[in-house]
């Protein structure tokens, strides 16, 4: 686990990415079980995940209402570390040894549920299936390599389906990752299209009148007014806050997007202020799938270097909605496409894909003959 936190230091932040797309992917088990035997679902609510930073308690609680998991799949699951992306993170990392920590690579990988680690010291989840009545808790910390299960007795702290996960920050990490503004902001870069609702907890402010208490002064100047002044203070209060967009414009019909929202889009995800110049959408169905909207910018690039400088950030991969990287423009695009900007998202493809996957990938020479 040590070896996990160390060398990922430098991209702690992805434990967000990594459990929320756990999250994501237990609401889609959900969905996909639902359709055959909708008792699963009872009445535990929209499927959605909840994301609760607390920074006065130095924690950060992540909710889903999807699968859970019963005892065993908590042992089987969690347990073990060869289960996950993480054994294969760290097969890759022996692999890409002389590459150093910082290639790339360490980043984009689906290190999966251990990367709760790098910021916490101690992690709680709390699950329950809908194959049993008994909620079950997975409870380990960081500095130890045994964990303990028991079950869930508090009342307080029933789930009627799903799994709540809490991180208990580590000291140097609680100050970033306990603040909501960080925490809504992570959530918008990584997981702005997973296609169930993410909500935040945020502070919010509000105006609202209030009645302004009687003082001789106000009386005086009143000159006869008889009506009670008024004044607007600003309240501040907490709420949830939806951070993603369900539906996102790739995934929607052509047809059906106006060219507003294209232009938004663009504008949003690549942090331009110009229109695009043009823009095609398109979808790919059948033996290999992938769905895309690529624009042409709105200004031409600047200098030559940035026409041939491959390391654009252009292109943003998605996989399954989950954001992946915007930093393989050159193994999508050939370099005198550079300029063009866009989202391809990919169902065929691993959410740990890395540059060797991309360039030996069967979808991605589909992809480019497809474009080009
Ligand atoms: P991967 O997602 O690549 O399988 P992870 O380490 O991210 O690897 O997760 C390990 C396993 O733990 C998942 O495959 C899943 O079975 C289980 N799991 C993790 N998080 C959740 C969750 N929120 N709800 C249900 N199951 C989960
Ligand atoms: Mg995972």
């Amino acid at each position: 686990m040590d070896l996990i936190v160390h060398s990922l230091y430098s991209h702690k932040e992805v434990f967000l990415r990594e459990l929320v797309s756990n999250a994501s992917d237990a609401l889609d088990k959900l969905r996909f079980l639902s359709v055959t035997d909708p008792s699963v679902l009872a009445d535990g609510g929209d499927m959605e995940i909840r994301i609760k930073p607390d920074p006065d308690a130095g924690t950060i609680t992540i909710t889903d209402s999807g699968i859970g998991m019963t005892k065993d799949e908590l042992k089987d699951c969690l347990g073990t570390i060869a289960q996950s992306g993480t054994s294969k993170f760290l097969k890759a990392l022996k692999e890409n040894k002389e590459l150093g920590a910082d290639n790339g690579l360490i980043g984009q990988f689906g290190v999966g549920f251990y990367s709760a680690f790098l910021v916490a010291e101690k992690v709680v989840v709390s699950t329950k299936s809908p194959k049993t009545d008994k909620q079950y808790i997975w409870e380990a910390e960081a500095n130890s390599s045994s964990y303990v299960i028991r079950e869930e007795t508090d009342p307080e702290k029933m789930l009627t389906r799903g799994t709540q996960i809490t991180l208990f920050l580590r000291e140097d990490d609680k100050y970033e990752f306990a603040d909501p503004t960080r925490i809504q902001g992570l959530v918008k870069n990584y997981s702005q299209f997973v296609s169930f609702p993410i909500f935040t907890w945020q502070e919010k402010s509000r105006t609202v009148e209030v009645e302004e208490e009687e003082s001789k002064e106000a009386e005086e100047t009143a000159e006869g007014e008889k009506e009670k002044k008024k004044k607007t203070i600003t309240e501040k209060y907490w709420d949830w806050e939806l951070a993603n967009e369900t539906k996102p414009i790739w995934m929607r019909n052509p047809k059906e997007v106006e060219e507003t929202e294209y232009n938004e889009f663009y504008k949003k995800a690549f942090n331009e202020f110009l229109d695009p110049l043009a823009h095609a959408h398109f979808t790919t169905e059948g033996e290999v799938e992938f769905r895309s909207v690529l624009y042409i910018p709105g200004m031409a690039p600047l200098s030559n270097e940035e026409i041939m400088n491959p390391k654009t950030k252009n292109i943003r991969l998605y996989v399954k909605r989950v954001f992946i990287s915007d930093d393989f423009d050159g193994e999508l695009f050939p370099r005198y496409l550079s300029f063009v900007k866009g989202v391809v998202d990919s169902n065929d493809l691993p959410l740990n894909v890395s540059r060797e996957i991309l360039q030996e990938s069967r979808i991605v020479s589909y992809w480019k003959a497809f474009v080009t």
